[in-house]
């Protein structure tokens, strides 16, 4: 993707950043000329992807952390601050799938493991992040809902649930933050080609023809899309946009 915003000397944090739409934004933010920490659960992805971007010029750091663990987001926010000395924008990615199931069968564990990653990842994570921004009193967050958070669909009960959530708490922190010059929005991912999505259609090889009958453009998304949605919302071409869930779906949630 070809850089068109300037974000020199700024600060940006990315949670799942070692792959998928995470590693792509966070080598859009690198390009623009932000310093970027790459978050990862898998801590050494995460510092391979971060000496990539340096070598390619970029300033980068990589940090492991498992966003369901408060303490571990807290150090991840103290560390860009110690590091880079602000933070102005932050994607709120990290999130995992759990196996589809019929909601009177679900197990418990299958819950509280999405609901733990996708939805108190998040509250951590803006937590955190809004201590930094409201001392500067500026910033943007870009939280990863998906078309998950905006429509249901069968066997999905609980990853559509947190989905659901993570556009309340964009909302509300949103309206709460606002007139402190802090902008936090989310974006809404349709079916995009992703380590994620190919894991989850490992084993069906007519399922992607499948969703892509939903995807009025005809085709998965790719990673670099959500990048380019997530750096407009972060940028002062969206300074009048607060608290939305932007779909970026080929279409899905328009029919
Ligand atoms: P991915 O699985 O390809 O990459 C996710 C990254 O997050 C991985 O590097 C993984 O190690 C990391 N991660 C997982 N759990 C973590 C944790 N607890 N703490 C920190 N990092 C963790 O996923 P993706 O497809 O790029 O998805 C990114 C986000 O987009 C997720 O929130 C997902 O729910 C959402 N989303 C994806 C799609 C899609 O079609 N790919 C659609 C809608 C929404």
């Amino acid at each position: 993707m070809n850089p068109i915003y300037n974000f020199k000397g700024q600060v940006a944090l990315v949670t799942g950043a070692a792959k998928g739409m995470g590693l792509a934004t966070a080598r859009a933010f690198a390009a623009s000329g932000a310093a970027v920490v790459l978050a990862d659960l898998d801590g050494s992805l995460a510092d391979r992807e971060a000496k990539r971007i340096t070598g390619e010029g970029g300033i980068a750091m990589g940090f492991a952390c498992d966003v369901a663990a408060e303490a571990q987001v807290a150090a991840m926010v103290d560390r860009t601050f110690a590091e880079f000395g602000r933070l102005d924008m932050a994607f709120n990615n990290a999130g995992i799938q759990v196996p589809p199931s019929d909601a009177a069968d679900e197990p418990l564990d299958n819950y509280e493991r999405v609901t733990a990653v996708n939805q108190r990842g998040v509250w951590a994570c803006m937590k955190h992040e809004l201590r930094v921004m409201r001392e500067q009193g500026s910033g943007a967050i870009v939280n990863c809902s998906s078309l998950g958070g905006l429509v249901g669909l069968p066997e999905r009960a609980s990853y559509h649930g947190t989905k659901h959530a993570v556009l309340g708490m964009t909302k509300s922190a949103g309206v709460e933050y606002a007139p402190r010059g802090i902008r936090i929005n989310a974006v809404c991912p349709g079916t995009i080609d992703t380590p994620m999505v190919q894991d989850m259609l490992a084993d069906q090889s007519d399922a992607m023809a499948e969703i892509m009958k939903q995807q009025p453009i005809g085709r998965p998304g790719r990673a670099d899309e959500i990048a380019a949605a997530v750096l407009w919302l972060c940028s002062p071409g969206a300074s009048f946009v607060i608290g939305v869930g932007l779909p970026v779906d080929g279409g899905f949630t328009a029919h």
